[in-house]
């Protein structure tokens, strides 16, 4: 089997942010079955909660890491969920603040709509702070579906304004 380029996107907005986000690039790292990771510089973002932005609760950090791994879909998905947990990520409410957040983006050009692993992640094309680190270390990427990822941010950013 020929290893599958995955995207994951890494958030956190308690805590030491950037500590947080360095040691889950380590634990990518570590991953059996897995290499060359590359993370983009992490960059700050308003947390987003289910009513939308907002600025009361404490800033994110974001970042997306490349990885080739051998793992499948959902064994990369459990194993992010464990990078999360020993983190001290408790699941209480979708969207809550959190110590960090690790969501698979696309792994390779695969496509599921199961909710468990939704693939790509069916948000990622609406988050500047995942399509940005994004091009930033993939300049070619795409988002399958979707189209090229630097043309998505750039249409977001025209939107927003
Ligand atoms: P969110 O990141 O949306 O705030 P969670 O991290 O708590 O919320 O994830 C909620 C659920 O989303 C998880 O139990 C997971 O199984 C599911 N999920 C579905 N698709 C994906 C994906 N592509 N990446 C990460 N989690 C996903
Ligand atoms: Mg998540």
């Amino acid at each position: 089997m020929t290893p599958a380029r995955a995207v994951v996107a890494l958030g956190a907005n308690l805590g030491d942010t950037r500590a947080a986000l360095d040691e889950a690039v380590r634990e990518l790292r570590a991953l059996p079955l897995t290499s060359k990771v590359v993370c983009s510089t992490p960059i700050a973002s308003v947390a987003v909660t289910l009513d939308g932005p907002d600025p009361s609760k404490p800033g994110y950090l974001n970042a997306v890491a490349l990885v080739e791994t051998r793992l499948a879909p959902s064994i990369l998905l459990e194993a992010l969920h464990a990078i999360e947990e020993r983190h001290g990520r408790v699941r209480r409410e979708r969207w809550g603040d959190r110590t960090l957040d690790l969501d698979l983006i696309a792994y390779g050009d695969v496509t599921s709509d199961d909710p468990r692993l939704t693939l790509p992640h069916p948000r990622a094309h609406e988050r500047d702070f995942v399509l940005a680190p994004w091009a930033e270390v993939d300049p070619d990427a795409i988002l399958p579906g979707r189209g090229r990822v630097a043309r998505l941010r750039d249409e977001l950013a025209a939107g927003a304004s």
